[in-house]
This record gives C-alpha cells, structure tokens and sequence, in this order.
C-alpha cells in the first residue's frame, strides 16, 4: 500500500511559489517546509520527542552514517529507524552516495581551492558500473555501495521517504565526463527503483536530478527521470558555486518538472537560499545550518543571525530573541544563555537548537501564509 500523496493546495498567483501538504504513512509534511538534519538519527543536542514538539515535520537522516554505526541490520531488528529513534513524525533518508563521493572529492568549496583533484587520502577505492568501493572512515574495512545494497539499507531503516543511489560528481568535472556521469547515475537510479518497488513497503522514492551547472543536462536529467515511477525529484549534484549561479540554474530546471509531484532541493536551507528558492516552487529543503548555527552561539532572527557570546548580552537580562515564543525564550535570559556559552556547558547548544528549530519552523509557516495570500 503506498499512502504517499502531494496535495497542492494553493499556486500563488505571484510566483512559482505553492503551497501543499505531503501525505505519508508518518503523518503530513506542510510544504515549501524546511528540514533539519539529524544524520546520526538524532538532531545535534536535541533528543526527539523535544523535536516533535517543536513542530519539525520531516527530519533527514543519513544512510551512510547509519550504515557504518550502528549498522542498519541493527536498527531493522530494532524494528526501524522511528521506532529506534523515538520519532512518530516523517523521515526521508538518503543513498549514502553522496557521503561516499564527498570524501572523494571534498564540498565546492574545499574543490575550489584545489580545482578539483582528489583529495589526499580520500575513502573511495574504486567507482566502477556495479557501484562504490570505499573504505570506512571508522575502521577502515573495505565495503560496497551499489544502487541495490543502498536501498537495501534504506529498506532496514524504514524512512517515509527514501532517495536512489547516484554520483555526485565533481564541480569541475569536464563536460564529456560529467555527461558519462549523468547516464550512469539514471542508470543506478534505476536500478534503485527497481529494488524498490520490488518491495514498496510504504516508502516513497524521489528521483534525484543531476546534470551539474549545465541547463541542458539538468534538462535531459528532467525528461528522463520523469517518465518513471518516482513520486517525487531531489535536485542533486553540483548546483554551483555561489548563490546567484544555483538561482540561475534552478530557475531553468524547475518548470521541467511537473506540478503534481513534490520537489526537494538537497543541501541547501540558509535564509537568504529559502527566500529566493521557495517562489520557484521548491517544496522541502534540508540544511544543518540551522542547528550548527545554534552550537556556535549564533541565534537566528527575522533581522538575521545574532551571536549570543558576545559581551554585550552578558547583563541582558531580557529574553534572548524579543517576540520568539520558543521554549528557550520564553524561560531564560540572554544573560543566562550568554553564561552558558561561556561556561562551555552543553545546555547551551540545546537551548540555542530549540530556538533556531522553532524559528525555522515559524519561518516556513509564516511563508505558507504569505504564498496564500499571494504576497510571495
Ligand atoms: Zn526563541
């Protein structure tokens, strides 16, 4: 039984910008939404029954962390991820290909520097038609990632949705191989959907677009990925090297997708990202950034970032955010949050997680409202 459902409910009449809600066996997903990322299973400094009380509707987990440790053997016998994890809310997980390449080739950035070379010591062994040969970063035993063993992994973890094995190529990767690299992806990508549906299990598979920075490519990418049965599209892969080259390049990729499946931009959900991506009809986006901001003091507002370590709020005895009607805010001060940043004690990265989360949160409501109201 597949009770997987996008429902859209409102196109703006200003934009790209929709408004919908993603059915899934976990309950409702409110879209355009924004999702944290809790690799391990856990967001960093939060435990989960805190999150859903925040109000996050979908929570990223990562294959690849979870397949080195605990193993997803171990987390199938404990009867799936929500059920380890304490999470009655969606989950969407991801192939593990792009942990495996990221230690290949490192982020854009680290590639800019280095125009693209491997990385001294990179964990990738060998990538060949069958799949990836890696070594582990936690004992250096040698393992197999193939389209087939990666959905297997996301079958043993149970998430509400679950996302083909791909390549993701390098930034500076030369046309003809990044071509090479694209047919190769559509070819794992379905094979990953043939061992899904041999056994649906309620789950949903998004296709994931490549093509790196080239329209054309991420066109082709589109015309093929949409003719199979994928309920919904990521959008993957190198999508730039600064915010304005990736605006450009989403804003020809996005109308060749159709209106009635969900689309997910991967990696990215920075505030400035959010505002420009959301009124190109972009549903979900998953980023730490929020919950990393939060560990390095920087509490999110609507005037932007603000740094809770400095000086200045040690005798603020205020709230820390005024008008945030989070947890946080509402029963300690920027003092005392200040204080505990200082004193290196470890509530403070809970504290400042919640406020960043409920902020998050907030946003994305505030925004589904706008889009309602054809503001956005
Ligand atoms: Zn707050």
């Amino acid at each position: 039984m597949n009770s997987f459902k996008f429902e859209l409910i409102h196109q703006s009449q200003k934009s790209r910008a929709r408004v919908g809600r993603i059915h899934t066996p976990h309950g409702i997903i409110d879209t355009p939404n924004f999702v944290a990322v809790g690799t391990n299973g856990t967001l960093k400094a939060l435990d989960n029954a805190l999150v859903s009380e925040i109000g996050l509707q979908l929570m990223f987990c990562n294959t690849y962390h979870l397949l080195l440790q605990p193993g997803t053997e171990v987390v199938r016998q404990a009867g799936g991820l929500h059920k380890f994890i304490h999470r009655h809310l969606p989950i969407i997980t991801d192939s593990g290909g792009f942990q495996v390449f990221s230690l290949a080739y490192g982020s854009v950035a680290d590639e800019l520097k280095s125009r693209g070379t491997k990385k001294e010591g990179g964990s990738v062994l060998k990538i060949t038609e069958d799949g990836v040969l890696f070594r582990s970063y936690r004992d250096g035993q040698k393992l197999l990632l193939t389209p087939e063993s990666s959905i297997q992994a996301q079958k043993d973890l149970g998430a509400d949705i679950i996302i083909p094995f791909d390549e993701l190529p390098p930034y500076h990767m030369p046309a003809a191989d990044l071509k090479r690299s694209l047919a190769r992806t559509h070819r794992w990508e379905m094979r990953s959907l043939e061992a899904h549906l041999k056994n649906p299990q309620g789950q949903a598979m998004y296709g994931v677009i490549h093509g790196g920075i080239d329209p054309l490519l991420r066109k082709e990418s589109c015309d093929f990925l949409t003719k199979q049965a994928f309920d919904g599209f990521a959008i993957g892969g190198s999508i730039g090297k600064n915010r304005s080259e990736m605006f450009e390049l989403l804003k020809t990729t996005m109308p060749h997708l159709p209106e009635e499946k969900p689309v997910h931009l991967l990696g990215i959900g920075d505030l400035p990202s959010l505002r420009q991506c959301v009124p190109l009809g972009i549903d979900t986006f998953d980023s730490s950034y929020p919950t990393r901001s939060a560990r390095h003091g920087v509490l999110l507002t609507d005037e932007g970032g603000i740094n809770i370590t400095k000086a200045s709020y040690a005798r603020d005895f205020g709230a820390p955010c005024l008008e945030c009607s989070c947890p946080t805010c509402t029963k300690f001060t920027a003092a005392y949050l200040h204080h505990l940043f200082k004193a290196r004690e470890i509530t403070a990265l809970t504290l400042a997680t919640v406020h960043n989360l409920h902020f998050m949160v907030e946003l994305m409501r505030k925004m589904r409202e706008r889009i309602l109201a054809n503001e956005l």
